[in-house]
């Protein structure tokens, strides 16, 4: 049966990844819904092309959007705003939701499709880090499948065993699911981003161009200045845990600067599994959708000889502590890592409207986590 798809953040980095892989599977999926924020005329040319049921915009752009659509005799309705999200993934006119939403603003339709049981492929990570507890515990109730497309998740589910693959799949971890399969711990990897071995003073005169331009991946600007600080690693960090009932302490961060490894899981007889690949999106999108079984990605195959050596280091505390803060919240648990991932926002929108240096962003979070008081979760409110 073809499985309809809705692409939340189509015009985005994700989105354009998970739309080479599903239009590779005509026979497979179909593109039922996409939405976008700013970029009407970018959707614009995606309804044509894909002509799905349902799209949605950000109200800003709706009606310019609304009027270019207008006599074009497409089948696509037009809905807008953020309410209309949480609408289209709850509908009954779509199997599978993509979460490509940048951002906090994810949460409420990642939350709706999992309390929908759809299956969910879960790129947009802040929400997981956010209210990752009631997410799953939401997305056990319902019966959703849940899967990370982020490559360092992907990568370690890969290396787990069928039997504790399926309980990932139906969001039924416990803290000792991954102890049962003999696992000790995950190490997530890192590329380090352009200012992997950038000296302490030079930190303070970076842009957010130059913040943008990692080494190996192509990716949004928050994600990329996430990557830069090495946040984005403590967000995967306490994704991993919520994703795979870890403490923080069996989750480890490895620098990789080559990003082949992609994560390794270590188990009780001293094995050490690994996923390699090109580091290409299209890799853990393609997985995800087909999973459990494999499809082509479009990813050009791995050539090691061309890649040559595989390098590891211990990240560096003191010029990136936003690593170090992230691990102190997932220990402290709570709203800690809400706290965290709001702080965390609003200090890359700052440094990318160069409204704050780039050291400032990790002083920033750490003040604001010092002064909130953590409190349990217990609701979405
Ligand atoms: P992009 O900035 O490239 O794309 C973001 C998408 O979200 C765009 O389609 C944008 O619409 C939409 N969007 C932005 N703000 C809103 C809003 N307020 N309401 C609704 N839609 C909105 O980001 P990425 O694709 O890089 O990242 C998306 C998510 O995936 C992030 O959470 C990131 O951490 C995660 N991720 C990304 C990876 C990557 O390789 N890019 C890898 C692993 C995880 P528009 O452009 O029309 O304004
Ligand atoms: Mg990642």
């Amino acid at each position: 049966m073809v499985q309809r798809i809705a692409l939340l953040g189509a015009t985005g980095s994700i989105g354009a990844s998970a739309l080479e892989v599903i239009a590779r599977h005509p026979d497979r999926f179909k593109v039922a819904a996409l939405t976008a924020h700013q970029q009407d005329e970018r959707l614009h040319d995606l309804i044509r092309h894909y002509q799905p049921a349902y799209a949605v915009i950000g109200t800003e752009r709706s009606g310019r959007l609304r009027a270019a659509l207008a006599g074009q005799g497409l089948p696509t309705r037009l809905l807008e705003g953020p309410q209309a999200l949480e609408e289209i993934v709850r509908s009954d006119d779509i199997d599978v939701v993509i979460t490509g939403i940048v951002g906090a603003v994810g949460l409420g339709p990642t939350l709706a499709a999992v309390s929908a049981g759809k299956r969910v492929l879960i790129a947009n990570k802040e929400p997981l880090v956010m209210l990752g507890s009631l997410l799953m515990a939401t997305a056990q109730t319902a019966g959703a499948t849940v899967l990370s497309i982020d490559s360092e998740h992907n990568a370690v589910f890969q290396c787990l065993p069928e039997s504790t693959q399926q309980r990932i799949t139906g969001a039924e971890v416990t803290d000792s699911t991954l102890a049962a399969a003999d696992v000790m711990g995950v190490t997530l990897t890192a590329s380090g981003g352009p200012f992997l071995h950038m000296p302490a003073e030079e930190l303070a005169c970076v842009t957010p161009a130059q913040a943008a331009a990692h080494p190996n991946w192509q990716m949004g600007q928050k994600i990329s200045v996430d990557s830069a600080s090495l946040m984005n690693k403590g967000l995967e960090l306490i994704e991993a845990c919520v994703l795979f009932g870890l403490p923080s302490c069996q989750v480890n961060v490895l620098i990789h600067p080559q990003s082949i490894v992609h994560s390794l899981v270590e188990f009780s007889d001293g094995s050490v599994l690994a996923q390699m690949a090109n580091p290409d999106m299209r890799i853990p999108i393609a997985n995800a959708l087909a999973y459990p079984e494999r499809i082509a990605s479009g990813a050009p195959a791995l050539q090691l000889q061309a890649v040559g050596a595989l390098e590891f280091e211990e990240p560096d505390p003191v010029r990136f502590p936003c690593l170090r803060l992230a691990k102190d919240a997932a220990r402290a648990g709570g709203t800690a890592p809400a706290i965290l991932n709001a702080a965390n926002e609003i200090a890359v929108a700052a440094f990318s409207a160069r409204q704050l240096l780039f050291p400032g962003i990790a002083e920033l979070v750490e003040r604001v986590l010092q002064r909130l008081p953590v409190e349990s979760v217990i609701s979405l409110d």
